[in-house]
């Protein structure tokens, strides 16, 4: 060749050859990576008999569901309304370590998790005190403000409510540590179990739709109930493990945490089994577009009608100004809609709290 001795040349030609071979491996690598995520996701997580929500491999919630068309139309008008880079709270006092029986307590911590300290045990939903929302830090939502309650000033937590398995909801390094420091009982949905399994717990206990079990060594029930929403991560693939709210039943009092869901009809069936609540804890963000996010999460106005329909002494929203997930609605949007819609339905604003973070108040019976 022009001006390279044989020696440059066959040296040339190596390096191509090397090149190629190592497109070759990457491209492989990256099909054997798709094919493993395919079949990890094609896996039955939960083996059961057909209900009317579990169709032996799936489960779904009746009526219409969005399509990849929606969420395409959905991502493709979506105008981003930029959230603050962070935010410091003003610091609350530690929580209690306890109640006493027939004491009732509600402290707001961040997104779906809230401290529900009840008739002497201790309760947490939906535990998150990472950095990030999602599977790997570059894939995920960041964090907007510290939670209200440090890590380590958490009392010894006695239960935890997984409502499903999102990842704003389940954060395997959050539950690592309260399992390790607490040993707490888990009550979560059918087929949750397998995605908790590194916790190597025995006191984990999947629940199907209304089904009931005792909190041993106190005078709670714990009822599962329905949610209309969804459930997925990277390796379980869409809606293989179910979904929903909890009723927490004691003598003194109910209790409902819905979990993430849109309004309906399950609701009217809650109201007839259960009614009245002592206290319901119900969300008031991430609900813009209405036309996509009706099904998944309800706005405050409706929870507002889920606090009146359920007779509701009191209620405390979740599900805000923690993770910045939510580009179409300000920081702060949940605040002035919920005003709004306590306003419509003649409400006091201390009919339905919005806590600070980390703050707690008692719940009167
Ligand atoms: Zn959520």
């Amino acid at each position: 060749m022009f001006g390279l001795t044989k020696t440059q040349v066959t040296g040339k030609v190596r390096g191509m050859a090397r090149v190629k071979i190592y497109i070759l491996f990457l491209i492989g690598f990256l099909i054997a990576a798709a094919l493993m995520i395919l079949f990890l996701r094609s896996r039955t997580l939960y083996h059961g008999p057909v209900s009317d929500h579990f169709d032996g491999r799936s489960f779904h919630y009746k009526g219409p569901t969005r399509t990849f068309t929606d969420s395409f139309k959905w991502m493709r008008e979506m105008k981003t309304i930029e959230w603050p880079e962070w935010i410091n709270d003003p610091p609350q006092p530690k929580p209690v370590e306890r109640v006493d029986a027939g004491e009732l307590r509600v402290t707001y911590i961040n997104h779906g998790t809230v401290l529900i300290q009840m008739d002497g045990m201790n309760i947490l939903t939906d535990p998150i005190w990472s950095d990030y929302s999602g599977p790997v830090s570059w894939m995920s939502t960041r964090r907007v403000r510290a939670p209200g309650v440090k890590f380590e000033d958490l009392p010894k937590i006695d239960v935890i409510l997984i409502s499903h398995c999102h990842y704003d909801h389940l954060d395997m390094n959050t539950l690592k540590k309260l399992n390790d420091k607490f040993q707490p009982r888990i009550f979560t949905g059918l087929g949750v179990g397998s995605i908790l399994s590194p916790l190597k717990s025995n006191k984990v206990l999947e629940m199907d739709w209304w089904q009931k079990e005792e909190v041993k060594s106190s005078n709670l029930k714990i009822h599962f109930v329905p949610a209309r929403h969804g459930s997925e991560r990277i390796l379980t693939g869409a809606n293989k493990t179910l979904w929903g709210g909890f009723v927490i039943e004691s003598p003194n009092g109910k209790v409902y945490f819905s979990g993430d869901t849109g309004y309906e009809d399950f609701l009217e069936e809650i109201h007839q089994r259960f009614a009245q609540f002592r206290l319901t804890i119900l969300p008031i963000g991430s609900y813009e577009k209405r036309w996509f996010m009706r099904t998944q999460h309800m706005n405050p106005e409706e929870s507002v009608q889920v606090h009146r329909l359920l007779e509701s002494k009191q209620s405390v929203g979740f599900h805000y100004a923690t993770f910045a997930e939510h580009p179409e609605q300000t920081i702060d949007a949940h605040e002035k809609d919920l005003a709004d819609a306590l306003k419509k339905f003649s409400m006091k604003q201390s009919d339905f709290w919005v806590l600070k973070f980390g703050e707690g108040r008692y719940v009167s019976k």
